[in-house]
């Protein structure tokens, strides 16, 4: 079936969901879908790799891609700038290329607002105390740093009744499989014939 424009797909919830995982296994296993990614101000983990988890950028180099409105979207989260780049969301849909971004509730309503045709799926824990022990067992905050993002999670499970979709993500396999679902079930879609 011939694609027009590609399916912006949002994936958000709170942090600690698992969205990080869930997002890395749908970008291994389905190379369909591009990945988008964001520009943050926040120190990279063991592990992270500038240009592939993030664009790891200075205070100063964000607000100015901000005052350039070189951002689909941008959310300050627990000290930290994020963002989307525009310009290469913008390339991957005009492409015919569906594109996934992972980011957090704020963010999510300010594409909902700009882009209301995207596909947008929440993320949800099987539990409030999972989610605090996955967190925890990340072993890369301390406890202030716990118990901001557990309040930010509480607001964040608040906010799923404005999405399209929820998906429990109680085995990161089953939560790729269902969100692949999704993407096929959109595509199928009366209106996009
Ligand atoms: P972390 O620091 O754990 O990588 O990410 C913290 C939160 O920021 C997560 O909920 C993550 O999904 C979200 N995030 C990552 N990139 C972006 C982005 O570009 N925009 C927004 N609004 N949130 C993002």
């Amino acid at each position: 079936m011939k694609k027009e424009k590609g399916l912006l797909i949002v994936l958000s919830g709170p942090a600690g969901v698992g969205k990080g995982t869930v997002c890395g296994a749908l970008r291994t296993k389905d190379t369909d879908i591009s990945y988008s990614v964001s520009a943050t101000t926040r120190a990279p983990r063991t592990g992270e790799v500038d240009g592939v988890n993030y664009f790891f950028k200075k205070k100063e180099e964000f607000e100015e891609m901000i005052e350039k409105d070189e951002f689909l979207e941008w959310a300050k989260y627990v000290d930290n700038y994020y963002g989307t780049p525009l310009e290469n969301v913008k390339k991957t849909l005009n492409e015919g290329q569906d594109i996934i971004l992972e980011i957090e509730v704020q963010g999510a309503r300010k594409v909902k607002e700009r882009y209301p045709e995207g596909v947008f799926i929440f993320l949800m824990p099987p539990s409030l105390a999972e989610l605090r022990k996955r967190i925890e067992g990340r072993g890369t905050e301390n406890a202030e740093l716990i118990n901001k993002r557990m309040t930010v999670a509480r607001e964040e499970l608040d906010m799923m009744k404005n999405y399209d979709y929820v998906v429990e993500n109680d085995e990161v396999e089953k939560a790729v499989e269902r969100i692949q679902a999704i993407v096929t079930a959109e595509h199928c879609k009366q209106e996009r014939l």
